[in-house]
């Protein structure tokens, strides 16, 4: 045990000094600048020479396999490296730049490619240079993802793909794409999807950006017509696409469930601003105390939430480990960062409500942006009812009620 707390010293100390050489001090507080929902994505300067220098150490994947251009950590290293970058303000870009690569497709590639598929596709997204979409909704398969439409015809050499996905995140603006598509369509709905990838840079790819009330537009339609994928991208087992596709929703979910802003961090906690629009009595407390129970009500379920996430993390002792569970995290995630969203808005009172103008601070209008874009939460990945059903079938072992086919 001694060994290995040593060792995780002697790799803080390594980080720290890599950090110090590498990371460039100009780039503290921009990290929102990487996250682009649209138009062209271009990273210059200082933000294109720290992507290159995380994407040669590997430590934009720091836990994938230094093979495929990950860092080969383990997951307490991993958490080392975390600490140490937020301890100087930095951050990792490459999940943001590879668009669904590094959180779901990556850990579907390790897990079911080939070693082909390994080798050609990990290393472009592990230095955040390919960026990825999903392609897995449709206008009639949401919720009951099974019913796709989308078919992928054998021919010979190739899949000839045709048919319309929806709700593709950034998929104007990525480069490949992991697709559920109809393989077969005469057995059960869910044995005859397969999953592939697709270049989205060829003619038969067209998307159609969809604007949000939130203003931005991080999704498309996209449309199949006569596209190609290659016999060497079908991920999985021919007709197996469902297994494959699920595995990467666990993948997805568990992306969903980490840190929260009711965590703290370096932003105003929620109790500061709320003296400082809504007042505080004599004694120094917020003056409402109808707010002040409801924000202490929101603060120990987001602390009982981060406690949870440590406490699968710590038994899962250091190794990575997505299950079922991920489901339950995906939904306590989303109720707190739903609930913070609507306290800061009730707090900020009129201000709350600001969209344009001088009379509001560049923090009042984020605020309302990120609560209309918070209502996504219980929707992508899985609807908020959908994890329930999968929690009280795959958890609780509760007979299936919904979605048979
Ligand atoms: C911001 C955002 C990004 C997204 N990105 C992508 C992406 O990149 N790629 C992609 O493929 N998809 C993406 N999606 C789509 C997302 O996966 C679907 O919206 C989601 O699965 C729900 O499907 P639906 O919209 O068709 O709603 P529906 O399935 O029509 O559901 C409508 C309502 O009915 C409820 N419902 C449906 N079935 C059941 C049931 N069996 N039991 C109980 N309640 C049920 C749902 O909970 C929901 O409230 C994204 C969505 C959002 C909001």
């Amino acid at each position: 045990m001694a060994k290995a707390s040593e060792n995780l010293d002697s790799f803080r100390s390594e980080a720290r000094s890599w950090l110090e050489t590498n990371f460039p001090r100009s780039l503290v507080g921009r990290a929102s600048e990487y996250m682009v929902v649209e138009g062209e994505v271009r990273i210059e300067g200082d933000a294109l020479a720290w992507r290159q220098a995380l994407a040669s150490k590997g430590w934009g994947t720091p836990t994938w396999p230094r093979e495929y251009g990950g860092g080969g950590l383990s997951q307490l290293e991993a958490r080392v490296l975390q600490e140490e970058m937020s301890s100087v303000g930095a951050f990792n870009p490459i999940p943001l730049l590879a668009g669904m690569g590094v959180t779901m497709v990556g850990p579907t590639i390790l897990e079911y490619g080939t070693e082909d598929q390994k080798q050609r596709h990990l290393p472009g997204i592990a230095s955040g240079e390919i960026r990825w979409c999903l392609g897995y909704s449709e206008p009639n398969a949401g919720s009951d993802l099974a019913s796709l439409q989308t078919r992928a015809e054998d021919k010979g050499d190739y899949w000839e793909i045709n048919g319309q996905k929806v709700w593709t995140s950034g998929a104007d603006i990525s480069d490949w794409c992991g697709a559920l598509v109809r393989t077969d369509s005469k057995v059960a709905k869910r044995d005859g999807i397969s999953f592939v990838m697709l270049t989205m840079k060829q003619p038969g790819v067209r998307t159609r950006p969809i604007r949000l009330i939130s203003g931005a537009s991080p999704f498309c339609e996209t449309y199949f017509d006569n596209a190609r994928a290659e016999k060497t991208d079908l991920l999985g087992k021919l007709n197996d696409g469902w297994t494959v596709g699920k595995r990467l929703l666990q993948h997805e979910r568990a992306s969903q469930t980490g840190g929260n802003p009711a965590a703290g961090g370096r932003a105003e906690s929620l109790q500061d601003m709320a003296k400082r629009y809504v007042g505080a009595d004599e004694a120094g407390r917020l003056s409402d105390p109808d707010l002040r129970i409801r924000i202490a009500n929101h603060l120990m379920s987001a602390k009982a939430h981060n406690l949870t996430l440590a406490r699968i993390a710590a038994e899962a002792r250091g190794k990575a480990s997505v299950t079922a569970a991920a489901s339950i995290l995906k939904n306590s995630a989303t109720n707190v960062a739903q609930t913070r969203s609507e306290l800061t808005l009730e707090i900020m009172g009129h201000q709350g409500v600001g969209w344009e103008g001088e009379e509001f601070t560049g923090q009042e209008k984020e605020t309302v942006k990120t609560w209309l874009f918070g209502k996504a939460m219980s929707i992508y990945g899985g609807s908020f009812e959908v994890q329930n059903n999968i929690i009280s079938k795959n958890i609780l072992g509760l007979p299936e009620t919904t979605q048979k086919g």
